[in-house]
């Protein structure tokens, strides 16, 4: 076991510390009676002044026995006190900063390598984003308005900003997710109708390429799911569309370009057919990456769309957050918003910063250089690679293309091409999505890999094409080098290891 394998525990050492305060001068005190009262009617955590101790309370503000967060505390006076000793780890300076850095590089991020996860847009995070953030990490939600203009007039920007790329009329920030505003989007879509006495309208159209969560959201929502069926060339079929249109449709939600990576040319069409049967149009800004500052969802007739500000704008993101997915509408919807625009705990604040900052670092002009950028890598590997994996669709994409698996598969699947990746030192693909292939497998380069990134991707791909034919073992039991190796999936889900220690 090396030595970092350890919990930050197992390193403690009695009477070890990483720090010590200069004296201050004075005796020490107990905290004063009263000191650490709770405060009234809110629940969360609360220090005890006068010591280094930590405590929680009850949602109903008061203490009492009963909370289960209060175990090892003794109430006294109002005072809570602590009968055990705080087990803390007793570890020097180096020994926190070896343990926590080993631990990040047993992980594996857009920081460390490439990282061409399909319709996630894992473009690099530029550091300049978290020194703009840095200078917000004081802010509280409950201070006083007055205090809290320079965030207000952030808001404001991004709202400007992001209609003026979009061809929206307003957005609200709250939603902290792509899934959270398709929820809030669909909620303002059924609003919509609802308002205007249109009760009949429950479907919503979804593309079979959609991502999952279009119809779990619409589901979420309440809506009924109809699912329109792409053509053989991928885009979605206008033929099949038009016998599902009525009175009882709600909208559609689309994604442009769609999770193939092929931009919906008979969008307009399709827009004009939608809003005829009196449905509005839900666009998935998911893709926007290879449009951004080119071209505008509101004029190709969506009303209502989310952005993922951790995709397309390039703020950190995996792991299930943090997010930010702020909802824009047409001129008709926006008095559906909610108001005040801003308020103390409005959405990701410090995701939609940086989302600021990367949009004011690139400016107007160079933000229309990301698109074409990602789309030339995507088309640059899907080229390279297309002899030795299946290419399902010939078409040129966008920043992103699905390949069904390996040419000659050779009994290797996409998850042993995925695993095998991690053994040369890439993120895998995105596998098994979009449903319609069998063995999908897509990539989305991003515009911030260098063409030496994409090549050396392009390489190690065609080696494991190669070893497929040759020791398809190899790919079978892989990854070989990674801190954990292939678990048995299955049992992962079912039965999770999830402590160190049994
Ligand atoms: C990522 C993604 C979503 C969901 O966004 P989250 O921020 O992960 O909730 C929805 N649609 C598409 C096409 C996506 O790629």
């Amino acid at each position: 076991m090396r030595y970092y394998d350890k919990l930050i525990f197992e390193l403690s050492k009695p009477g070890r510390i990483g720090f010590s305060l200069p004296h201050a001068g004075c005796p020490w005190t107990a905290a004063p009676a009263g000191a650490c009262r709770p405060r009234q009617g809110s629940g969360g955590t609360t220090s005890v002044v006068g010591s280094e101790e930590i405590g929680e309370f009850c949602d109903s503000g008061k203490f009492s026995d009963s909370c289960d967060s209060l175990r090892g505390w003794r109430s006294r006076d109002g005072v809570l006190w602590r009968e055990s000793k705080l087990e803390l780890p007793e570890v020097s300076e180096p020994d926190v900063v070896r343990h926590y850095t080993n631990l990040s590089q047993m992980n594996f991020g857009v920081d460390t390598g490439f990282y061409p996860l399909g319709s996630c847009t894992m473009k690099y995070n530029p550091k300049i984003n978290e020194e703009v953030v840095a200078q917000f990490n004081g802010l509280h939600p409950l201070q006083p308005a007055r205090t809290v203009e320079g965030v207000k007039a952030i808001y404001d920007f991004m709202d400007k900003a992001l209609a003026e790329i979009t061809g929206m009329k307003h957005f609200t920030f709250l939603p902290c997710a792509g899934a959270h505003g398709e929820l809030t989007g669909l909620m303002l879509m059924r609003e919509y109708h609802f308002r205007r006495g249109d009760l009949a309208r429950t479907k919503v159209i979804v593309p079979d390429s959609a991502h999952g969560t279009n119809p779990a959201s619409a589901a979420v929502c309440g809506l009924d799911i109809v699912v329109v069926k792409s053509r053989p060339d991928g885009l979605v079929d206008v033929e099949d569309l038009k016998p599902l249109l009525g009175p009882d449709v709600a909208g559609i939600m689309m994604t442009n370009p769609n999770t193939l990576g092929l931009f919906e040319r008979d969008i307009k069409e399709i827009a004009e057919l939608v809003h005829a049967c009196g449905g509005l149009l839900y666009y998935d800004g998911a893709n926007m990456n290879p449009l951004l500052g080119v071209v505008r969802p509101g004029d190709m007739g969506f009303d209502i769309m989310h952005l993922n500000l951790h995709k397309t704008f390039s703020t950190p993101h995996g792991g299930g957050g943090p997010g930010s997915g702020p909802v824009g509408v047409a001129e008709a919807l926006v008095p559906l918003l909610d108001v005040p625009r801003t308020s103390g705990f409005h959405g990701n604040f410090g995701i939609i910063l940086r989302a600021c900052a990367y949009i004011l670092m690139l400016g107007r002009e160079n933000i229309k250089m990301a698109g074409p950028l990602a789309t030339l890598s995507a088309n640059y590997i899907k080229e390279s690679l297309k002899d030795c994996y299946k290419l399902p669709i010939q078409a040129v994409c966008k920043h992103e293309f699905v390949f069904d698996g390996l040419a000659e598969p050779n009994g290797v699947t996409t998850l042993d091409v995925a695993k095998r990746l991690l053994d040369y030192g890439f993120h895998a693909p995105t596998i098994y999505f979009p449903l319609l292939f069998h063995q999908a497998l897509m990539v989305e380069p991003t515009e911030t890999e260098s063409l030496e990134t994409l090549d050396a991707f392009i390489d190690v791909m065609r080696k494991i094409a190669q070893e497929a034919l040759q020791d398809p073992e190899l790919l079978h039991s892989a990854p070989h080098n990674t801190p954990i190796g292939r678990p048995d999936e299955t049992t992962a889900a079912r039965q999770p290891i999830l402590k160190y220690q049994n």
